[in-house]
């Protein structure tokens, strides 16, 4: 936590305007520490995750750019160009741009694949102030002519870790290669492996490393539980608690994560039969459909969403009290991921883990990762004490062979061009407000607001 205020900032007035529309009083660490650097137009190595408030941090400074020195931007061209790895993520930042944007003068679009190229095309025809777009489709749009990177001043990378997961790393380097020598370039990422700070060395000049905080930190609003059962008995212990939710007297909002697509598109099709109203949401699933999903969510129609990690990374939903790991997932970093999606702007939020003899191996990795055991829920009728012992006595049914897959179930992988891109809708000039309202992702980072 920080002493720092945003007046205490030096934010132009609209900025500091739209600040105190959204009721954000106290700047998050990242902000605290890298707004003031960005204004210098210094290049900055962020390690944060999501949930962090990181997005404010890289555009409230791009904004401020943008209204003190605005230009006329010429056709095919942007000013600021933001690389995000999934469709998802890239609509979250274009939406905050509008949102923190509101009262400046400003135009963006976003470019990413899944969807056909010629709204994109046609938004980048006038030029935009800020781009933000996914790999694969804007390699393809300036591989037609579409787009130029000539005129590039600000270049942010967006969860960078997520990027070289899906194989993005030639495209990235390609990018990188297309944008002028003179810029302000950002880099943000959740982990800083050896791999990660290489690429970071290519593309950033005399960077301030700004980290907030260890990739492998939960939140402490978050009740977290493990149960130990068999995998036939998931479906009952998931209906137990998604009825335990429809009872609650202000129904939440519910994710459970499925380590594959296929897994996601069954169980959700069940649970509607079983008169639980779901959603499924993937990566094989168009970007209409997805957006469909997220805003019947949203508003609560489905009040369950069943979800890959791919699918469900920039989900930025208020009412999520509860996440179900229905499946464990087998990258130990997906889990902070996924239990970051509860417990958002502040409030309460409950994570429950399934765990059936083949996933104590992820279980044991999970937890070595965030340096904690996850508290045991036995108090249901599934519950199998022995692979609790096994899980205690480091024993696992798996043989305890099971290695670590980069980038396996939900996640699309390969580095794929157009189609694997993604993004959300192509958004238009600053003014429109999609009214992503206050509230941070995980309490203890921002002070409430008053
Ligand atoms: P991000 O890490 O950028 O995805 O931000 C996570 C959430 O925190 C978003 O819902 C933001 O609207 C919110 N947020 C960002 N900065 C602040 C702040 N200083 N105070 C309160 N909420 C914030």
């Amino acid at each position: 936590m920080t002493s720092t205020t945003f007046e205490a900032l030096p934010l132009a007035a609209p900025i500091q305007r739209v600040l105190r529309d959204l009721n954000y009083s106290t700047p998050s660490p990242i902000q605290a520490q890298a707004i003031p650097i960005l204004l210098e137009g210094r290049d900055l190595l962020g390690c944060a995750q999501t949930g962090t408030g990181k997005t404010a941090s890289f555009a409230l400074p791009i904004l401020q750019a943008i209204h003190e020195r605005p230009k006329q931007m010429r056709s095919r061209k942007c000013r600021a160009l933001v690389l995000a790895p999934t469709r998802e993520l890239a609509g979250q930042v274009g939406k905050s741009f509008t949102t923190y944007g509101k009262h400046i003068d400003f135009s963006q679009t976003l470019v990413y694949g899944g969807v056909g190229q010629v709204p994109q095309v046609n938004a980048m025809k006038r030029g935009v102030d800020v781009l933000v777009a996914t790999p694969g489709r804007l390699i393809d749009l300036i591989e037609q002519r579409h787009i130029d990177l000539s005129q590039v001043e600000f270049f942010v990378l967006d969860e960078v870790d997520r990027m070289l997961d899906m194989g993005f790393l030639r495209d990235v380097k390609k990018i990188v290669s297309m944008l002028p020598a003179k810029r302000q370039s950002l880099f943000f990422s959740a982990t800083l492996a050896n791999n990660i700070v290489e690429l970071a060395r290519t593309i950033l000049k005399d960077p301030v490393q700004v980290s907030i905080q260890p990739e492998t930190t939960t939140a402490e609003n978050i009740e977290q539980q493990i149960c130990f059962l068999d995998r036939q008995s998931k479906r009952p212990l998931l209906e137990q608690l998604l009825q335990g939710q429809k009872d609650a007297e202000h129904q939440k909002l519910t994710i459970v994560f499925s380590r594959t697509k296929h897994g996601a598109n069954k169980l959700a099709k069940s649970l509607n039969s079983s008169g639980f109203s779901a959603d499924a949401i993937h990566g094989n699933k168009s970007q209409a459909q997805r957006e469909k999903a997220l805003a019947k969510f949203k508003r609560g129609e489905t009040p369950v969403l069943v979800a890959t990690d791919v699918a469900a990374r920039g989900v930025d939903v208020k009412d999520v009290g509860l996440v179900v790991n229905f499946d464990l997932p087998n990258e130990p970093e997906a889990y902070v991921h996924r239990i970051g999606r509860t417990a958002r702007a502040g409030a309460e939020g409950r994570a429950v883990s399934f765990c059936s003899a083949d996933e104590l191996e992820y279980l044991r990795e999970i937890e070595k990762t965030i340096r904690m055991p996850i508290p045991k829920w036995d108090d249901h009728n599934w519950h199998i004490e022995s692979l609790a012992v096994s899980h205690l006595q480091g024993k696992s049914k798996s043989g305890g062979g099971q290695k670590r897959r980069q980038g396996g179930g939900g996640r699309s992988r390969g580095g794929s061009r157009g189609g694997n891109g993604g993004g959300s809708r192509s958004g238009g000039g600053g003014g429109s407000r999609s009214g992503s309202g206050g509230g941070a992702s995980r309490g203890r980072r921002f002070s409430k607001s008053k």
